[in-house]
């Protein structure tokens, strides 16, 4: 990727037409010592992961599906918060190209007209002496015509702007912008140099969300608090943390 313009993100790529999934390969990369800042980069997942167990659509050609390998030196409960800072990557990434009004619903999927753009995940490998390495990756919807039924929710770049992205410059833009906000992130190994940016971003800002804890509740966003657990403010005007992976967020 010649447009590639930054230290460490994504200098070292591995490129794959057809794999399970970027972050499985990412990992095996990994035990074989593949250094901080890996980029690898696939054609087509046939295994391609989301969140909780969920698949994620990746049919070949069209989308970028890609993953990061870190080898961060930070303590392994602050690893979560790494999925925000790609979030704002990607948000960064998606809007340079497309000059779409692209927002985040937290804690990590990038959305324009109420439409799913991007998901995220992050796995981590720890020991007794701490992390190991971290994978993240992204997949992007670049350049698919169309979404089967099933994925109402989603959209492409393609879709949205009537015009087809270049991949190689969507990545390139959103490795750069990553590393930025990571070396901010890694100086506080929180959310605190990063809150602003990301709540200027937030979709979900000002707006209800429904907060599905065991007891479900409606409240409304305030915001992210540096460890990047959503602000929900309830109706009697306490405002409460919600921490991504224990509870989900619906809204926007
Ligand atoms: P949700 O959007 O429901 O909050 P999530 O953030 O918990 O999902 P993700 O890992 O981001 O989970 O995405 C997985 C979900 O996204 C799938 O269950 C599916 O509904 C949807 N999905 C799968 N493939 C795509 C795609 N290419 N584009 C948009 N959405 C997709």
């Amino acid at each position: 990727l010649s447009q590639m313009d930054t230290a460490w993100a994504g200098r070292n790529i591995r490129y794959f037409p057809i794999t399970d999934s970027t972050n499985t390969r990412a990992r095996a990369l990994a035990e074989e010592g593949a250094p901080h800042g890996t980029l690898v980069i696939a054609e087509e997942q046939t295994g391609g992961k989301g969140r909780r167990g969920r698949n994620w659509s990746s049919p070949a050609g069209t989308a970028v599906y890609m993953t990061i390998l870190l080898r961060p030196v930070i303590a392994p409960q602050n690893a979560s918060m790494l999925t925000l800072v790609m979030a704002l990557a990607v948000e960064e990434g998606i809007r340079r190209v497309s000059g779409l009004d692209t927002m985040i619903k937290w804690p990590n999927d990038v959305v324009a007209e109420g439409k799913k753009l991007c998901g995220i995940l992050t796995e981590m490998s720890a020991d007794m002496d701490g992390i190991r390495y971290v994978v993240i990756g992204a997949g992007i919807n670049a350049n698919q015509e169309a979404f089967p039924e099933e994925l109402a929710a989603a959209s492409s770049l393609r879709i949205l702007k009537g015009k087809k992205v270049e991949r190689s410059v969507l990545i390139a833009e959103t490795m750069k912008a990553f590393e930025k906000y990571y070396e901010i992130f890694v100086r506080t190994q929180d959310m605190s140099g990063l809150k602003e940016v990301y709540e200027r971003r937030l979709a979900n800002m000002g707006r209800q969300v429904r907060v599905l804890d065991s007891q479900p509740w409606t409240g409304t966003a305030r915001g992210i608090d540096r460890s990047g657990e959503l602000l929900v403010e309830d109706g009697e005007g306490r405002v409460h943390t919600v921490l991504s992976g224990e509870v989900s967020v619906r809204g926007i």
